[in-house]
């Protein structure tokens, strides 16, 4: 298989008219990953027969006349955070290491009846806490870009994975902005849906009120591609929106017709904007005002408490969440070698807490022990009132900015991060830096609304720079349109680092 044919629009035709096998197409990327994985590390994990033996399957259903759907034989990676019943689902931390589990996640089933075949699963932040896939136990994902910088996290290596074409698209999930960051920084596209609209049933839970899985792609098309076979109600998620799925793929090739475009003013004009990131987002303002766009200044006076609020309701969640990895239940237990405690000894002493404190203890890095300590704290009494309650007070603000703007806008325009990737190490021995590359990204998330990322250019230095467009809850046809158009407009042509051309 010829090199330049690394994305799916180019590769779905040709397995349709069996020009190329899913065979071929599927060791190709095995081929790619096999070379670049020990300098990108974008996997956990992957298992070159299995995946083969699944393309096999999809060769001889399309030989045999079969009529099966777009993606029929394309590979895909998944982030190791979607439960596989043949491959381990680590959550990169070393509490599941050892963890299969007895049942695929929703999407996971989804993508495998539309005959995607599953290449492995993507290296990420330990349960998706992070925002540079450096806090797993694995070790860090690269940059394909600069492989002194991080490729964004916590979906790391789903972006580094398409990137570098390692797979031609891949799966991550976004809490907090863990798709559209890592996109952004890799220079892919990437959407996080509405809430809802993707099953969480089998994404292992970090904050379930935020929590919601998403597809990267090298073009808009690809995203849309993916969307049409996962979104959907699922009646074994509880929060899974039960109303019919957009024609996603059909959607993207409607002209615009006059987009309302609101360009969130503080994100642009506020401080701690990178300049190149600021030049490049004013371009996009103004391709989409000679498109014919009206573009219109909004402002969301409660961003600037977006932060905290996430950093408050995320952790509680997760505190919670996490209270089932105790030692008994999943994964690793860590070995007793305290003394045996006399009859009569107090509770806190008994060898049972002793084992469960000290599995967790040995079995969380420290990124996740802050998050539950915070989250254990703020919801603990004398503290539920002044934190919890409070922040979601202010999350039911910072909605209501959005259900204004949406009243005169289809869509909010700003940058993805307030800069281009940064080093690894730079900020993962400082949580608050870290927490404040989220600024744009955790609104989406506290409102439920969809948002995508896509690439608008690079830095003098060659650095990707991504732009969000965010839309209200269930907008996501009308936001990859706008995308796509963009994309149409300036003539975006898909583009590989360095270190994957040759
Ligand atoms: N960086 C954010 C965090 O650390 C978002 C993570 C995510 O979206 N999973 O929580």
């Amino acid at each position: 298989m010829n090199q330049s044919l690394p994305f799916v629009h180019e590769l779905a035709p040709k397995l349709l008219t069996r020009e190329l096998s899913s065979r071929e197409v599927t060791q190709f990327f095995l081929d790619r990953i096999e070379k670049l994985q020990p300098s990108i590390r974008a996997f956990i994990s992957w298992d070159s027969e299995l995946a083969l033996s699944e393309a096999d399957k999809i060769d001889r259903r399309r030989a045999s006349g079969e009529s099966l759907s777009p993606l029929a034989g394309i590979p895909i990676a998944i982030k190791d955070i979607l439960c596989t019943t043949d491959s381990p689902t680590t959550c990169g931390s070393r509490i599941l290491e050892q963890y299969r589990s007895p049942y695929d996640a929703h999407l996971v089933s989804k993508l495998r009846e539309a005959g995607l075949v599953i290449l492995g699963k993507t290296n990420l932040d330990e349960f998706a806490m992070g925002g540079s896939t450096e806090t797993g136990f694995q070790g860090p994902a690269y940059n394909p870009w600069d492989l002194a910088r991080t490729c964004g996290g916590s979906s790391g290596g789903s972006a580094a994975s398409v990137a570098a074409a390692m797979a031609p698209i891949a799966i991550g999930t976004d809490t907090g902005g863990s798709i559209r960051q890592p996109a952004a920084f890799c220079g892919v596209c990437g959407l996080k849906p509405t809430y809802g609209r993707v099953s969480r049933y089998g994404l292992i839970a970090y904050a379930s009120s935020l929590d919601q899985a998403g597809p990267f792609g090298h073009t808009i098309s690809d995203l849309a591609m993916v969307m049409q076979v996962t979104a959907g109600h699922d009646p074994r998620d509880s929060t899974s929106l039960n109303v019919p799925v957009d024609d996603y793929t059909s959607a993207i090739s409607k002209p615009l017709e006059g987009a309302r475009i609101g360009v969130i003013r503080e994100q642009i004009d506020g401080e701690g904007l990178d300049a190149e990131v600021r030049q490049a987002i004013l371009a996009a303002i103004d391709e989409y005002r000679r498109m014919g766009c009206k573009i219109i200044d909004i402002a969301l006076p409660h961003t600037k408490y977006s932060i905290a609020t996430y950093y408050i309701i995320a952790p509680c969640e997760a505190s919670s969440n996490l209270s089932r990895y105790d030692g008994a239940h999943f994964g690793f237990r860590a070995a007793l070698n305290s003394k045996p405690v006399a009859a009569g000894a107090s509770k806190q002493n008994s060898p049972l807490v002793e084992m469960m404190s000290q599995t967790r203890s040995q079995g969380f890095g420290p990124e996740v022990r802050r998050r539950i300590m915070l989250g254990t704290y703020t919801l603990s009494e004398g503290y539920f009132d002044a934190y919890y309650l409070k922040a979601l007070k202010v999350r039911r603000l910072i909605r209501q900015d959005y259900d204004a703007a949406f009243e005169k806008v289809d869509v909010l325009l700003g940058p993805t991060t307030p800069t281009p990737p940064f080093r690894l190490g730079e900020k993962v021995n400082d949580p608050v830096q870290m927490y404040l590359e989220d600024l744009f990204t955790v609104g989406a998330n506290l409102a439920g609304i969809p948002a995508i990322s896509l690439p608008i250019g690079k830095t003098k230095s060659g650095l990707p720079i991504g732009m969000q467009l965010q839309g209200p809850a269930l907008s996501e046809s009308r936001l990859l349109q706008i995308a796509n158009d963009y994309h149409r407009a300036i003539d975006y042509r898909p583009m590989l680092p360095p270190i994957a051309a040759d």
